[in-house]
């Protein structure tokens, strides 16, 4: 029988999640709930020269955003915690001292200074990635080259010392990834990294294994760039007689910049004009405020969508999935091996789809911040009607401001390109005709304003391309736009009037 489905979003906080992180949280949630599993947070903060106050509470709040509810984890409790490494500084002390005593892991006492002149001497003699390793400890000071009794001295004395892997030579790692097939390591390459530190405190390489043992993981689903660590970690559980509980490796592809060049980072947003993290960023100081999805107008739903497509594809030409389908659909197989690029104007075409399954109360609710900063004065009625006809063409909520400024104002200009197609004199005498026409509509509304139009056409043997612009225009400002009709009910027959007349005063062609 196989393993039950456990897996781990671990991030360190060391300042805010960025969107790569935010897509390998999603996929290990839609793994675990697609296979009845468990999803669980792990905060691996044993760096703690790295670690960013806000950051933990910064992580829990994205997932929250982004619907990922968790079933173990610092805030939500389970029986394999605490579930911040920090917290867990006794249980890793067991394993360095099994790693020691089985030989697996030594102690090394160099300072920064002999480590800096070995890598000096290292380079000078012709190898450019100079490493602590088989070869070179033996002329370092560590457990392995030092006597028994200086070691005990120095370790007696306080002196401060960190464990390495005691990584052997010439062998062969193997593991199946689940996504990249065989990936095998050869341990030259591999250097004798640090494992635990005389402050008492692991490394991520330790307690990550450690902890994702003792946690029962079944799957390991990560950004590519642990695939260099991944060695490493299977060494380890072999070294404490653990390789039966190697958990399934996946690797994710990176996440690249629109170019394709390179992984996305926060200089290609700011260059291009997007975010790279869920929510807005304060540092505790406030001193910095990075942009996020959130603030910048982006539902939860289609941001989810988009990034599941990051690096994922369900084998069809479906695109909208909501968390439900992505659940259902999602599966590592579909996970591709090379680096999903970044597309923003995919992920505001999202966003626009899902708006449009919002309601007009949701939308107005969503804009509601914007709406009250802005000089509109029309009552709630009015405003919900505005946003059920300009609906279809925004991408934000906060968009019927901007997009449907005409249903809220008269036109401060009028669009440069229809005055001087559609602005002439034949289509000023229809609209003086139309403004006579429309006074005598008396029950103002769209099927009526429409009747009158048709008739008015019909009367005059005028196509509705030589009169329509020009009316759009006069009472817009714009050569495009919702129906008319609608928006001249919603106008009401005296602001259209007054609208009129102002266009016939101020628009000017040529
Ligand atoms: N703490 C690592 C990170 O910040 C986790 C890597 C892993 O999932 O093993 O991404």
């Amino acid at each position: 029988m196989s393993k039950p489905v456990r897996v781990r979003f671990a991030p360190s906080p060391t300042g805010p999640l960025h969107i790569g992180g935010v897509r390998t949280a999603l996929y290990n949630y839609l793994f675990a709930r697609k296979n009845n599993g468990k999803f669980i947070l792990r905060i691996e903060d044993t760096d703690q020269s790295r670690y960013v106050e806000g950051a933990e509470d910064y992580i829990l709040n994205s997932l929250k955003w982004c619907g990922f509810d968790l079933d173990e984890g610092p805030n939500v409790g389970g029986d394999f915690g605490p579930y911040r490494q920090s917290e867990r500084k006794e249980i890793y002390k067991e394993y360095v001292q099994k790693l020691l005593d089985s030989g697996n892991a030594y102690y090394a006492f160099d300072t920064e200074e002999e480590l800096e002149e070995m890598r000096k001497k290292m380079k000078e003699a012709g190898h450019p990635s100079p490493q602590y390793n088989n070869i070179t400890r033996s002329n370092m000071k560590n457990s392995l080259s030092l006597s028994k009794e200086d070691v005990q001295s120095r370790i007696n004395n306080g002196d401060k010392y960190v464990v390495r892997a005691n990584i052997p030579r010439n062998e062969v790692v193997k593991f199946e990834d689940k996504i990249r097939g065989w990936v095998s390591f050869n341990t030259n390459f591999l250097d004798d990294k640090v494992l635990y530190k005389s402050d008492g405190m692991p490394t991520y390489h330790l307690a990550n294994v450690v902890d994702d043992y003792l946690m029962n993981i079944s799957h390991v689903i990560r950004g590519e760039e642990w695939l260099p660590s991944a060695p490493l970690h299977v060494l380890l559980y072999k070294f404490l007689g653990l390789e039966e509980f190697v958990p399934v490796y996946c690797h994710l592809p990176l996440i690249l910049n629109p170019e394709g060049k390179g992984k996305l980072s926060k200089r290609d947003g700011d260059r291009l004009g997007f975010p790279v993290f869920p929510l807005e960023w304060k540092d505790s100081k406030q001193e910095i405020s990075i942009s996020g999805y959130k603030e910048s107008g982006f539902l939860p739903e289609a941001f989810v969508n988009m990034l599941a497509f990051l690096g994922w594809n369900p084998g069809d030409s479906k695109e909208i999935f909501s968390i439900k389908d992505l659940i259902n659909t999602f599966s590592l197989e579909r996970v591709n091996k090379s680096g999903a690029r970044y597309n923003f104007q995919k992920m505001l075409w999202y966003n626009q789809q899902y708006l449009r399954s919002k309601t007009d109360e949701e939308l107005v609710f969503m804009a509601k911040d914007f709406i009250s900063k802005s000089d509109i004065t029309h009552d709630d009625k009015y405003i919900l009607k505005a946003t059920s006809i300009i609906k279809e063409r925004i991408t934000f909520a906060h968009d019927i401001l901007s997009e449907g400024a005409f249903l809220f104002f008269p036109p401060q200009s009028y669009d440069e390109k229809t005055v001087r197609k559609k602005w002439n004199s034949e289509s000023i005498l229809h609209v003086n005709s139309l403004i006579e026409k429309i006074k005598q509509v008396n029950d103002f509304n769209a099927v009526n304003v429409e009747k009158m139009f048709h008739e008015y056409l019909k009367a005059n043997e005028v196509g509705f391309g030589k009169v329509m612009p020009a009316l759009r225009l006069a009472i817009t400002g714009l050569g495009m736009g919702p129906s008319m009709f609608l928006i001249m009910e919603l106008l009401g027959k005296k602001e259209v009037l007054s609208r009129l007349d102002n266009a016939l005063l101020n628009i000017v062609n040529g």
